[in-house]
């Protein structure tokens, strides 16, 4: 069990594993330990099996992730704060190639359990700029609460799709 957490090639859920989950470049550079503990290996798992599975399988693309867990050391590393739920591996920012990410934001918030998404850094004239940050609490723990950040400011709700010769803009 050691050495297979030594190398994160853990799977969490059916396509996704602890090694992608936890990867950092900041990290790998910087020689800062990103392992997870036990609660947020849990933790991460019930994000890859509420969250991620259900995008993975109504849109058949694999997901790239960007950022999972990030250990607080990391945390302080990159600026991002302690309480981030990416500190318990609550969390994770992800996209699909070549769908928008309104696109699937809006199809996760309506039909999977979640604490938080946001469309991060959206351009209303480039679907696939910036990512989607999401992130899963216990059952009956989940805010439900939508946001999008435009760079400088977060307003609540997604804004509408844009629509361009009957398909929303990519
Ligand atoms: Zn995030």
């Amino acid at each position: 069990m050691d050495a297979i957490l030594k190398n994160n090639i853990m799977n969490l859920s059916k396509h996704f594993t602890l090694e992608e989950m936890t990867r950092s470049m900041v990290a790998a550079r910087r020689g800062i330990d990103n392992t997870p503990g036990a609660g947020d290996i849990k933790n991460l798992e019930n994000l890859c099996y509420e969250v991620l599975e259900p995008i993975r399988a109504k849109f058949d693309k694999p997901i790239s992730i960007s950022s999972g867990y990030r250990s607080e050391a990391l945390c302080e590393a990159i600026g991002s704060k302690k309480t981030s739920q990416h500190a318990q591996g609550c969390a994770v920012d992800f996209e699909l190639n070549g769908v928008a990410n309104i696109k699937v934001a809006y199809w996760l918030v309506n039909n999977v359990d979640f604490d938080q998404c946001i469309l991060e850094y959206y351009k209303p004239d480039d679907g696939q700029a910036g990512w989607i940050h999401v992130s899963y609490n216990e059952k009956g723990d989940n805010r439900k609460q939508i946001l999008t950040f435009d760079g400088k400011k977060y307003t609540n709700g997604f804004p509408d799709m844009k629509w361009k010769n009957g398909k929303v803009v990519e």
